[in-house]
């Protein structure tokens, strides 16, 4: 099971009532938390995130909006007595840039390792956090450097521990075949296909801020379970503004969720100047049937 909160909502600045965009997952009590803007650690508080589980920090660009809440969100760690280390992930320059915001917080009861992402192709890799976990990394088309994450969850098939008692597999062995290591025991050979029922879905989940419509992002969201992606916009207002900004409004998100035929679809990243953005429910439904508008600390659960 993944657990989605998606904290924050808004673009640019924190309003009353929007902090910044921010999501926060979880999969067997490892956090993960996607872009830290400035309150990032209130907007958690604000929708019961227990933050001290965060242990893995996907930053998808360095514009303030998505980083400037890093040092706060850091010393609120260290005061809820975090000691296991914090694996952060970043488009280039990220060591430079989190060891230049690290200065005002720089005693901190955890060790804190970067690792740059390529920014001009798709990259897989896992958090040493959560290895279940596979995240692949996309480059988006923004006015600076910008990555989109897609996280997946591939589970594990059920065991069967009938099907192991018949095959009088001792239970210390019983770990070692769910984990699909082959067993050698009593002249026998046993594998994880004998005590289990079958293969199990993967799930996953795209997040995207802030880019144009791509390419690039319509194959990173394919087939996702849920797909979270900004919209500063509702419909076609201001359409010089998002190209020349680097951004996109939710008819353009929602045409991107149909199609990489995507279960759900949820808009993020709203302009300050869009007070209302629940009020293009219907409008952009009509592009794509399952989509949210979320307020701040929406959550969820894939499953
Ligand atoms: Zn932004
Ligand atoms: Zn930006």
């Amino acid at each position: 099971m993944i657990d989605i909160c998606l904290a924050g909502t808004g673009g640019m600045m924190p309003l009353r009532n929007r902090w910044l965009t921010t999501c926060y997952s979880e999969v067997q009590g490892n956090g993960i938390l996607i872009d830290c803007g400035e309150g990032t650690q209130i907007a958690l508080a604000e929708a019961d995130v227990n933050t001290n589980r965060i242990n893995t920090l996907l930053i998808t660009h360095f514009h303030a909006d998505h980083i400037s809440g890093f040092p706060g969100l850091m010393l609120s760690l260290a005061n809820f007595q975090k000691t296991s280390p914090l694996y952060i992930f970043t488009p280039p320059s990220g060591k430079e840039i989190i060891q230049k915001l690290s200065c005002i917080c720089s005693v901190l009861p955890f060790k804190i390792y970067v690792d740059e992402l390529p920014p001009d192709r798709f990259f897989t890799f896992n958090s040493p956090a959560i290895p279940d976990f596979e995240i692949i990394s996309a480059p988006m088309n923004h006015t600076t450097k910008c990555l989109a994450y897609r996280l997946t969850l591939n589970r594990k098939p059920i065991f069967n521990p009938e099907k192991a008692k018949e095959l009088n597999i001792p239970v210390q062995y019983w770990k070692i075949l769910h984990r699909g290591e082959i067993v050698e025991f009593d002249g026998n050979i046993y594998t994880t296909e004998m005590v289990t029922d079958g293969e199990r879905k993967s799930l996953a989940y795209t997040y995207a801020t802030d880019t144009r419509p791509n390419d690039n992002l319509v194959q990173l969201a394919e087939n996702a379970d849920l797909f979270i992606c900004e919209g500063m916009y509702g419909d076609e207002e201001n359409v010089a503004d998002l190209r020349k900004k680097g951004h996109m409004n939710f008819i353009d998100a929602a045409h991107i969720a149909k199609k990489a035929n995507v279960k759900e679809l949820w808009l993020t990243h709203y302009s300050p100047a869009l007070p209302n953005p629940y009020a293009y429910k219907d409008s952009v439904r009509k592009f794509f049937y399952n989509t949210k508008i979320p307020k701040d600390g929406f959550k969820t659960f894939l499953s």
